[in-house]
């Protein structure tokens, strides 16, 4: 076993871990590391090698590389052991249509199954227990999945495209579910390429593209790396003069200063936002209509995603508007 992994009290430690498919590269030598408690969302595009990386972990596959190692254990030689400690939803899961929900509880609960009654209720099934699966709605049947995950009472949870197909509504109740585990301390790795999921619901992003890890980062951190610029925008009171402006320019983080008619939009790092709000108060303006855009983690990895291969990935996106003020 190699040392630096064995004293790790990491849920997940995986370095270089590296799967070929007839010789084509689709998990090329990447890292990743989970927390005890830590919600990790692995994104990326179709055919990115998420649920490649996902199932290595599991020991439903062997890696060609590197090394894996969940709870200290490698899942290719000791998946046996590592099985009950891991509860998944895996991408396409599916039961029988007349499997009836209370049926399903008792077929995978193992010897050391939580109670799923408690588990249906907290999931807002507890009145669906002799409802087949095939009549369940598309949010109420990934809500069975999330509670067949955790019947076992399993240490780490792992949702593969958790809320594909369902319509906004019943995304949100299945949000709502994984924000509950997420207080309750769960450790979860939630695969997903939607964007908006990850922000929702994520401590930590690995975003991958063909194989390879783009970056890695709590959403903040990525981004102040990916996201670009903040903006904030005022109207500037009659009469002030343009040479007022200049001093707004030297502010900390300001990339440029725009100014149209009477409109003033400062552009820079985050922190232009409060700068340029105390600035406005200590020359006595209180504009009505102050207005402040920041990036968002989908903005951010959207940049970051469909950024050229070659690219470096730690910078903001410059802007290319002319300074005018
Ligand atoms: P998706 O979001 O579509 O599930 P993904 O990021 O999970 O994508 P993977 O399913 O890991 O990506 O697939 C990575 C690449 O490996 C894809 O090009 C896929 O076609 C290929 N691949 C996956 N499983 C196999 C297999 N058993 N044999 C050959 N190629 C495979």
């Amino acid at each position: 076993m190699n040392l630096s992994l064995a004293g790790s009290t990491d849920v997940v430690r995986v370095r270089g871990l590296t799967k070929t498919y007839a010789g084509r590269t689709v998990v090329d030598a990447i890292d990743l590391s989970i927390a005890p408690g830590e919600v990790v969302g692995l994104i990326g595009a179709n055919g990115a090698g998420k649920t490649t990386t996902v199932e290595c972990l599991q020991g439903l596959r062997r890696p060609n590389g590197g090394t894996v190692r969940v709870f200290g254990l490698d899942p290719a030689a000791q998946a046996d052991r590592l099985r009950p400690m891991i509860g998944s939803q895996l991408q396409d899961s599916g039961l029988p249509d007349r499997l009836r929900v209370g049926e399903a509880l008792r077929l995978f609960a193992g010897p050391d199954a939580g109670d799923g009654d408690v588990l249906l209720e907290r999931f807002g099934l507890g009145h669906r227990r002799r409802l087949a699966f095939g009549t369940m709605s598309g949010g109420e049947r990934q809500r069975l999945f999330l509670v067949l995950a955790l019947l076992n009472r399993p240490q780490l949870v792992i949702l593969d495209e958790l809320t594909q197909g369902l319509d906004p509504a019943a995304r949100r109740e299945v949000w709502a579910s994984v924000t509950q585990l997420r207080e309750a301390g769960t450790t979860i790795l939630l695969v997903t390429h939607e964007l908006e999921e990850a922000e929702v619901l994520c401590d930590r992003v690995v975003a991958m593209r063909a194989g390879r890890v783009l970056d890695s980062g709590t959403p903040a951190e990525l981004v102040a790396r990916h996201g670009g610029w903040a903006t904030v925008g005022f109207s500037l009171p009659p009469g002030r003069p343009d040479d007022d402006l200049a001093a707004l320019r030297a502010l900390p983080g300001v990339q440029s200063v725009q100014r149209h008619a009477d409109q003033v939009t400062v552009i820079g790092r985050r922190s232009v936002i409060a700068h340029t709000g105390a600035w406005l108060v200590r020359r006595g303006w209180v504009p009505e209509d102050l207005r402040a855009d920041v990036p968002d983690l989908e903005t951010a990895l959207l940049a970051l995603l469909d950024s050229p291969p070659d690219s470096p990935t730690g910078s903001p996106a410059p802007s290319t508007t002319q300074e005018v003020a």
